[in-house]
């Protein structure tokens, strides 16, 4: 397992494999791993024969008021979860190798990222889109892979690859849990003991909506509004969003007439955290 930090250091590296006739995956991270990038890492070497890993906090796709500087890094810890799920390569670049002077050029999205994430955070998908690209780009990648804890990423990611004629498989892979329910997220690790415990307020609104589904209730308002009440019942909650929209548009419906996502967001003290469920999951 290698670390490299430029672009053409890649390059070398993946025109090497290809002249061997290998084929290459890439997880795209922002680092500081847990098991659920180790399971798309996993994934990736399960379908190919090499995997790249990007551990890149992408300046781009954070607001003026976010976390980017406080965002956890630890690239010596990152390297052994690689190394221990198969990745064959680290690819850890400065922002100014990803971003050089006079840097202009940028990948947007219109009706898909209007929702969700999207209205809270306007201006990162066109960060994650053009970090993205510029990856696609750099790796060449037969596949990559991504996680559905990110389901409005994953859905923008499927529908740029396809609008701009990509030739990358875009395998979505499943949310993996704490034992007690709460998604896996680096951002976990900013929650006070107390704040922990609150966290999971999202994954049991999860349930409870997955739950009222199971059950077939097609209200969109009803299910949302069960859950809602669920996550203010916990006074270190407060609510960003609980929707349910429809997964080809990312816009919200009033009926479960199609296959819709469940999306919630909710901040935990200063800490934004996001869950959801796929309705045809249920
Ligand atoms: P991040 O480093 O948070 O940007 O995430 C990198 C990739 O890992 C994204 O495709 C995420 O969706 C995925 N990922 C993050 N957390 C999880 C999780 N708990 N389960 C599955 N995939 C995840």
């Amino acid at each position: 397992m290698k670390i490299v930090k430029t672009i053409a250091e890649v390059r070398t590296q993946v025109k090497e494999w290809r002249a061997q006739g290998l084929t290459v995956g890439l997880v795209p991270t922002m680092g500081y791993l847990h098991e659920g990038h180790a399971s798309l890492i996993e994934a990736s070497h399960r379908d190919n024969d090499r995997t790249v890993v990007s551990d890149f906090v992408n300046p781009m796709q954070f607001g003026p008021t976010e976390d980017l500087e406080s965002y956890p890094r630890d690239l010596e810890r990152d390297a052994q979860v690689v190394e221990e799920h198969g990745g064959d390569l680290i690819f850890n670049p400065e922002p100014e190798e990803m971003y050089h002077e006079g840097f202009s050029s940028f990948v947007d999205m219109t009706v898909l990222t209007q929702e969700l994430c999207g209205l809270s955070r306007p201006i990162h998908f066109r960060g994650v889109c053009t970090v993205v690209s510029k990856l696609f780009n750099i790796v060449k990648p037969d596949r990559a892979y991504f996680g559905k804890k990110d389901a409005q990423q994953l859905a923008v990611i499927r529908h740029m690859v396809d609008d701009l004629n990509m030739d990358i498989e875009i395998v979505g892979c499943p949310i993996i849990r704490e034992a007690d329910g709460l998604a896996k997220s680096s951002r976990n690790t900013y929650l006070s003991p107390a704040e922990r415990k609150a966290a999971l307020v999202l994954s049991q609104a999860i349930n409870l909506g997955k739950a009222m589904v199971g059950e077939g209730i097609k209200d969109a308002a009803e299910i949302t509004g069960a859950m809602k009440a669920h996550i203010n019942a916990e006074p270190l909650a407060k609510i960003d969003y609980v929707k349910i929209v429809d997964c080809a548009t990312m816009q919200q419906i009033d009926v479960l007439d199609r296959p819709a996502l469940c999306a919630i967001a909710v901040y935990i003290g200063k800490t934004r955290l996001i869950d959801n469920f796929f309705t045809e999951d249920v």
